[in-house]
């Protein structure tokens, strides 16, 4: 019998526009008892993801809506402490989909193991995580990135970003570019990373200084950004260049209908491919990234950067900040009861 509780934060009203704290309540729970084949395990760390603006639009869309007045969820990583599996004994640390909560109950069936490589547990949301994997198939199974490319990611102090960043240097891109939103993660783009060159969008046009930051041009854009990014990308692709669309976060939080690039007639004369994709339809790739990402790290050539934020009571926010910019790395919330 558990007498646990659990702070657990709901949506009580969809955001129009930005999110603001209204739109969120951290709410207490009894944990329910698990059921055959059920395990309860106690979060360590959940993720708060820019995807999770879509979830609270009420639309069809990949995933469905997060419901009002229930438990949001999204990637966590903690320890089952209770378990009525015996492939989970208690202690394990595992993956799951239950997060936004101090304590999930689910089958074991829906957790994964975290990865083997010597990292904090909060990798497995970020660099090993759907964040690193997001990174690995975009680059390399989407855009085709191969050595001698030069690649411009923007959003590349993010999350997906600094690990597209790290990759497409790792597998001997010519030179590596990235966009972000301050003069801070420029610096740490081009001093940490070692990225060839960056700049921040806020000093001007992107089309313009992506000019001044690859005057030969762009192989590949990994774009996390949509926008004026994307615009600045087909003026700066070679022919034949490739775009992976990852993500548009610049209008997430748009209340009216986005123009499109004003330049996409370029796609048709330099013979531009681009393709979105879905990380979770790529999961026959994981054991192929986790290979070569834990080699990365285990070789100092792949950092685990994250800006951690402490208590479930702060994750509204954090989610909010992190929509600004406030992150650099992966944006997690350290949540143990
Ligand atoms: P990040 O860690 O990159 O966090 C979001 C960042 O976006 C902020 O830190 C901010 O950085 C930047 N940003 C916010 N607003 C704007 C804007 N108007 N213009 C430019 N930059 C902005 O998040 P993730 O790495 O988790 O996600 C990055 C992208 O990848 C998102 O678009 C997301 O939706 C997408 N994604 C797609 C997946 C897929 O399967 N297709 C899976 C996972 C993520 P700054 O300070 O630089 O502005």
């Amino acid at each position: 019998m558990t007498d646990r509780t659990s702070l657990d934060v709901h949506l009580v009203s969809r955001p129009d526009g930005e999110p603001t704290p209204a739109n969120f309540r951290v709410v207490e729970s009894a944990v329910r008892e698990p059921g055959e084949g059920d395990v309860v395990v106690a979060n360590r760390f959940i993720s708060v993801d820019p995807y999770m603006r879509g979830r609270m639009r009420d639309r069809k869309s990949y995933v469905p809506p997060f419901q009002l007045n229930e438990t949001m969820q999204g990637g966590a990583v903690g320890e089952v402490v209770e378990s009525n599996s015996p492939d989970l004994p208690v202690g394990t640390n595992v993956v799951h989909g239950l997060g936004w909560r101090q304590y999930a109950v689910l089958p074991a069936a829906q957790t994964q193991p975290v990865a083997e490589a010597d990292v904090p547990l909060s990798a497995n949301l970020g660099v090993l995580g759907m964040t690193g994997q997001t990174a690995y198939v975009g680059l390399f199974t989407i855009a085709e990135m191969k050595e001698g490319d030069t690649v411009f990611v923007s959003g590349a102090a993010g999350a997906v970003g600094s690990v597209v960043a790290q990759m497409a240097r790792n597998r001997g891109a010519r030179a590596v570019i990235g966009s972000a939103g301050s003069a801070e993660k420029v610096a740490f783009l081009t001093e940490e990373l070692g990225v060839d060159a960056a700049f921040n969008y806020r000093d001007g046009s992107p089309t313009d200084l992506l000019a001044d930051a690859a005057p030969n041009g762009i192989d590949v854009y990994f774009d996390n950004v949509g926008g004026d990014h994307l615009e600045a990308a087909i003026h700066a692709l070679r022919p034949f260049g490739r775009v992976a669309l990852c993500g548009m976060i610049a209008q997430y939080n748009a209340t009216d209908p986005v123009p499109g690039p004003a330049n996409l007639m370029f796609a048709v004369g330099k013979r531009l491919r681009m393709q979105g994709f879905i990380v979770s339809d790529h999961n026959d790739i994981r054991p192929a990234f986790l290979r070569e990402a834990g080699q990365w790290l285990a070789e100092g050539k792949l950092r685990h950067d994250e800006t951690v934020v402490e208590g479930i009571e702060n994750a509204p926010q954090a989610f909010i900040d992190m929509l600004a910019g406030a992150n650099t790395g992966k944006m997690v919330v350290s949540v143990s009861p």
